[in-house]
């Protein structure tokens, strides 16, 4: 099974993703928890290009290409192994990023986004958790977190609203797989609602 988690900057999809994996461990089962841009040697490096260098070193088209050869790689070398050995595949991050950051907010991508996803890689999670997040807040989290990483904060609070937006249109368009649950409460509330919503779909 293929869950992965997503969400704006500042919506606490990686601690949830962490918890369920470590949840999922505690029960006895097979866990891969990993990470996107990156999860692989190869992605992390490309990680590394587009995300620590200047903001305007890649066009938007460049830069969805960057990210889609790190997805491909990840899929060959992590999570499709991983899979085939039945083992539950926890992914922070994954091709929704893609049709949002590049597909919706660096430019009016979606199109290319959607032919080089049919092309490349092909494969879609069982279930997208959206750790819905009021965008105010998951600025300000973000932001106090600093990093390397910042250059994509600095999208600033209308388009932080726009990616919200952007990320329940999925939810509705991708209705099959997606589950969408509220992020501005206390963490074990959203972990318990995230193991809810999890747990039934991997009998
Ligand atoms: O989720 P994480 O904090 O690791 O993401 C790092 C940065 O990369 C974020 O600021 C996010 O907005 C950006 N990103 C992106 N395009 C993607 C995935 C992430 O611009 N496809």
């Amino acid at each position: 099974r293929f869950v992965t988690f997503e969400g704006i900057d500042g919506s606490g999809k990686s601690t949830q993703a962490r918890l369920l994996a470590e949840h999922l461990q505690g029960t006895g089962r097979d866990v891969v928890l990993t990470r996107e841009p990156g999860g692989s040697d190869g992605a992390e490096e490309i990680r590394k290009l587009v995300l620590e260098g200047d903001a305007d070193r890649w066009s938007a088209e460049t830069e969805l290409l960057l990210f889609t050869a790190a997805r491909r790689d990840h899929l060959e070398r992590l999570i499709e192994p991983a899979l085939a050995a039945g083992k539950v595949v926890i992914c922070d991050r994954f091709a929704d990023s893609t049709r949002m950051y590049q597909g919706l907010s660096r430019g009016d991508l979606r199109r290319k986004v959607d032919a080089l996803h049919d092309l490349m890689i092909g494969r879609e999670p069982d279930l997208t958790i959206l750790i819905d997040m009021d965008p105010g807040t998951g600025l300000e989290r973000a932001l106090s977190r600093g990093g390397s990483e910042e250059r994509f904060e600095s999208f600033g609070a209308s388009l932080q609203a726009q990616m919200r937006q952007g990320f329940l249109d999925l939810a509705v368009e991708f209705s099959d797989r997606f589950v969408v649950i509220d992020g501005n409460r206390g963490i074990e509330a959203i972990a318990a609602d995230v193991r809810a919503a999890v747990e039934p779909r991997l009998t």
